[in-house]
């Protein structure tokens, strides 16, 4: 049975039969929680579950809760932190969920000729994100980590299920990758759980399912933390994600760096984008492309574009010249004054 959670709806049509005053229009059900460091809402408008929306979203919290236990690079419990620790030496046994995640993460980091780089995790180290008292490092130590592609360096054993790093001195940082892949995962939850229309923001990547009273959603796109969208793009089912460098950065000497690396500097990127979102129907593609295109910059980005057609994207120059692939340029609307 198809079910709308118009409960709030419900209790203002009764109040309107009782006051005469104006209906509100249909509510949804919200929730939010915090994991993976930071915030998830839901915004649930239509299920055919028999459990309630309450009941759907804090399943959905504990899968993420322990998705995030498994592939955080900062808990020293993670599978991810074993890997870093030991698959140097001997090869590290995992889940067949991580197994593929890392497999995915090693093509995109191919497919993109390493821009996205999941094995870049002794540079945000060596930057300070993730700690507290990082400190600005020296240039000599970062060139030693520049442009080593170390995702070449990770091999599977697909019967075992087993990964090794046929190298030392490189770890993995899922940062670029793990919301999106949790996306997919939540995708998959909701649907099978029943939801048929949803909206999820999960610290601002975007899941959509079905769509909104028959209609496309509305997704604001924005290039910084500041309230004035550049656009809104219209879709339907799918994954919104968005790189930029406002929103993580650490400071030193009142200079800041954001947490977005250019593999080959080993440096914060610097490619002409202020800012990338990217639409894909996969979570973890379009959360990894929205890094790549970040460091690739416009020209490379629309070469990528042309040869994959896999992903569309919208990006914001440093200027602020707002640039749409071409299977997009129509469901986006421009703010008027972005
Ligand atoms: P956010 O996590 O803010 O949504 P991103 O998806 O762009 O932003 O991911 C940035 C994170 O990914 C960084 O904090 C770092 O952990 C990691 N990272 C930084 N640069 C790269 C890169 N070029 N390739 C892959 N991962 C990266
Ligand atoms: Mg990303």
């Amino acid at each position: 049975m198809k079910r709308k959670y118009l409960s709030a709806a419900l209790l203002a049509a009764a109040l309107c039969l009782s006051s005469l005053t104006a209906c509100a229009d249909d509510q949804p059900y919200t929730k939010s929680a915090f994991t993976f460091d930071t915030f998830i809402t839901f915004t649930i408008y239509e299920s055919e579950s028999s459990d309630s929306p309450e009941e759907i979203c804090e399943g959905a919290v504990d899968m993420l809760n322990s998705l995030d236990g498994e592939l955080s690079r900062t808990n020293p419990d993670s599978v991810i932190s074993a890997l870093n620790k030991q698959a140097y030496n001997s090869p590290v046994s995992v889940s067949d969920t991580t197994y593929l995640l890392i497999k995915s993460c090693k093509d995109l980091s191919e497919l993109t000729d390493g821009a996205f780089d999941f094995t870049l995790g002794e540079i945000s180290s060596l930057w300070g994100f993730g700690s507290d008292n990082g400190k600005k490092p020296d240039d000599a130590a970062l060139a030693e980590l520049a442009d080593r592609k170390n995702y070449e360096n990770i091999s599977f054993d697909d019967e075992s299920r087993t990964i090794s790093f046929t190298e030392e001195g490189f770890s993995i940082d899922l940062g670029a990758a793990a919301k999106g892949y949790a996306l997919d995962m939540l995708d998959s939850y909701l649907r099978k759980a029943g939801v048929t229309s949803a909206v999820v923001d999960f610290g601002g990547s975007i899941l959509t399912i079905g769509k909104k009273d028959g209609y496309s959603w509305n997704i604001s796109v924005t290039a910084d933390e500041s309230d004035s969208p550049v656009g809104t793009l219209a879709v339907n089912d799918g994954f919104i994600a968005t790189s930029n460098g406002a929103k993580r950065f650490v400071e030193y000497d009142g200079v800041k760096y954001h947490h977005i690396i250019d593999p080959f500097t080993a440096h914060p990127a610097d490619s002409g984008i202020k800012s990338c979102t990217v639409y894909a129907a996969d979570g973890l593609i379009s959360d990894a492309l929205s890094t790549a295109f970040f460091v690739m910059g416009q020209e490379k980005t629309e070469q990528f574009y042309e040869k994959y057609k896999i992903a569309e994207y919208i990006i914001t120059l440093d200027d602020g010249t707002v640039k749409t692939s071409a299977g997009i340029a129509a469901d986006f609307r421009a703010s008027q004054n972005g």
